[in-house]
């Protein structure tokens, strides 16, 4: 899961985003309006977390502003007060979620799990692919009863493939998937991450392959 975090001050967003990636979930951070428009351009986000006050505007007219342009992607809205007039000034505005601050970091968490959930496509998805199983809810990974151990990382790869099983899927959409706007990438990391993953298919006993297909990407199968 990728989320668009938009909050100015610095110390919230890093106890936060702190806290999101420890949910295996990858996030991107802007901290102004003009950031987060640009950032929800390209509609990667699986939910956006919004703070209402920002400078140089209100959080919730640029939420305004993603809605009458048809983004639909789910927002949480964050605010320094807990009035119920601004709760419902929030839901009326388009927001899935108001949270008045201070709050516990774990309540945000739950609270993304749930608009998150909303989808019917999303309700606690087991995807598997031979003897692979991966489940969105718990983020675990496993070859028949046995659970993988798998990092985050490894974790998001390896359900970018699994989404996609019998296709190719392209290294930069990978990348996408795993790395945040602010994260470094090796050249070679996504070769180190998948060559991981395979020897641990193996050694599981797993009938998956992931196949390279050279410069372009890579491919989940079962083996035939
Ligand atoms: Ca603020």
């Amino acid at each position: 899961m990728r989320i668009l975090l938009v909050e100015d001050e610095l110390e919230m967003a890093g106890a936060l985003s702190a806290a999101l990636l420890r949910h295996d979930m990858v996030v991107d951070h802007v901290t102004t309006i003009a950031h987060a428009m640009q950032a929800a351009r390209g509609e990667l986000h699986d939910a956006i977390v919004l703070d209402r006050h920002l400078p140089g505007g209100d959080g919730l007219t640029l939420l305004a502003t993603w809605r009458a342009n048809g983004l639909s992607t789910p927002v949480i809205v964050l605010s320094a007060s807990g009035e119920l007039d601004d709760r419902l000034s929030g839901l009326d505005g388009g927001a899935d979620d108001y949270l008045a601050k201070p709050f516990a970091v774990e309540e945000l968490v739950a609270r993304l799990r749930a608009v998150l959930r909303r989808p019917a496509a999303l309700q606690a998805e087991v995807l598997k692919v031979g003897t692979l199983h991966f489940e969105s809810a718990h983020r675990e990974a496993r070859v028949g009863a046995t659970p993988l151990d798998l990092p985050r990382r490894e974790l998001l790869v390896l359900e970018a493939l699994m989404r996609r099983r019998g296709r190719t899927v392209l290294r930069d959409a990978l990348e996408e998937a795993v790395y945040g706007f602010d994260d470094a990438i090796q050249s070679n990391a996504l070769d180190t991450h998948v060559s991981r993953l395979r020897r641990k298919l193996d050694e599981a006993g797993c009938d998956v392959e992931i196949h390279t297909i050279r410069g372009v990407g890579y491919l989940l199968r079962q083996r035939p």
